[in-house]
């Protein structure tokens, strides 16, 4: 039985002050304030201070990180990668592909799922990959961003099925675009697989978008980012986006994809029970200006915007910055941002994970009161 303490923690639905938290075999098993448990005599006491425990982050859409790009990155590159993920605060993330050829495409999700399966019974040195994001290929060619034009495929159940068998039924989340032929066939196959299936890189009129959803789509992508913009008078997809409270929508809350007013208007709009942060971070995060790769692209860093011929391509966000800047852009208090980097994105996939209370697993992130990680906790074990 391992215990860590600390001023405060978060469930985060609930505020614990004077915390106690005991672990056991990688699990929750108690959580409390420090004045209601018993003393504990045969335990090793972390005591975290004045900090903030918090449930550890989940980054759904993550392309990389220090020079390591998941559809490429070696065994040690991808541990090391998850390493700087758990620096700062991420303890889950889903590997996310980009557009590339079929080939590349079905190597990578070959080895992420090797990577999946190694890490459900390794141990814990860094942040779990916990299933893939399929960001493409069914992306709209108006949309598409830096995705290559030529590797775009037109949505079929066959095609979703090829991708799906190589990550031997690891994809837990699926972009795709709700007005391609043959997405709401897909949209409702992915679904019934388990795939939290996202509206994105879309140029949807509002009754396609709307249709994406009866089909099974329950979640947006990168909102505003890749997406027909709005209009009043022909709202598209955000107009379905912003009002319909059974999807949720994430954001790349890096200031530079988004502008800060705006990441405020869609936490207006999705309230704190849909709005989730992902940072769509790629392999030059954590790096210095330069050149680096996203998938099968070459990428531009420099002064913390990611480009390709002019595009953005990704960012070079960390989570931990996410959730102190929409404290700033939108008012959220810390707990509220916890919420959006831990249990929301959890929610949206449909994964146990992203709050701590008896029987979740036992990974937490370390915060001071503003925000800044001090540690890390995977499976009931500090990462060093
Ligand atoms: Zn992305």
């Amino acid at each position: 039985m391992t215990v860590f303490t600390s001023k405060t923690l978060y469930t985060p639905l609930r505020k614990i002050d004077d915390a106690l938290v005991s672990v056991e075999n990688g699990a929750v098993v108690s959580v409390s304030s420090r004045n209601q448990a018993k003393a504990a005599s045969n335990k090793e006491i972390t005591d975290f201070g004045d900090c903030v425990i918090v449930p550890g982050f989940f980054d759904i859409h993550i392309h990389g990180g220090v020079n390591c790009d998941v559809m490429r990155g070696s065994a040690d590159e991808m541990a090391k990668f998850e390493v700087f993920l758990a620096r700062h605060g991420v303890t889950s993330y889903f590997p996310s592909t980009v557009t590339a050829s079929q080939d590349a495409t079905l190597s990578a999700l070959e080895r992420l799922a090797n990577r999946i399966e190694a890490a459900e019974t390794g141990g814990a040195g860094g942040a779990q990959p916990l299933g893939i994001h399929l960001e493409g290929p069914f992306l709209s060619h108006t949309r598409r961003g830096v995705h290559p034009p030529v590797d775009l495929v037109e949505p079929s159940v066959a095609a979703f099925d090829k991708l799906w068998q190589a990550a031997r039924g690891h994809v837990r989340m699926l972009t795709i675009a709700p007005e391609l032929n043959g997405a709401e066939e897909v949209i409702a196959e992915a679904t019934k697989r388990g795939v939290c299936v996202s509206i994105g890189h879309s140029d949807a009129a509002l009754e396609q978008a709307r249709r994406g959803v009866k089909a099974g789509a329950r979640h947006a992508t990168h909102t505003f980012n890749a997406m027909r913009p709005l209009d009043h008078r022909a709202p598209g997809i955000l107009g379905e986006v912003l009002t319909n409270n059974q999807i949720s929508a994430d954001v790349i809350a890096d200031g530079i994809h988004v502008d800060p007013t705006v990441v405020d208007l869609l936490f207006r709009a999705k309230g704190i029970e849909n709005f989730v942060l992902i940072t769509d971070a790629i392999s030059a995060t954590g790096m210095p200006d330069g050149r680096y790769q996203l998938g099968t692209l070459e990428v531009e860093l420099k002064n913390g915007r990611c480009t390709r011929d002019g595009n953005l391509a990704g960012s070079a966000l960390t989570m931990d910055r996410a959730v102190r800047n929409v404290m700033k852009f939108a008012g959220l208090s810390l707990q509220q941002a916890v919420r959006a980097a831990s249990m929301n994105p959890a929610k949206a996939v449909g994964i146990k994970k992203g709050t701590i209370e008896p029987g979740a697993d036992a990974d937490f992130t370390v915060l001071t009161q503003d925000g800044e990680v001090r540690a890390t906790v995977i499976k009931g074990v500090l990462v060093q």
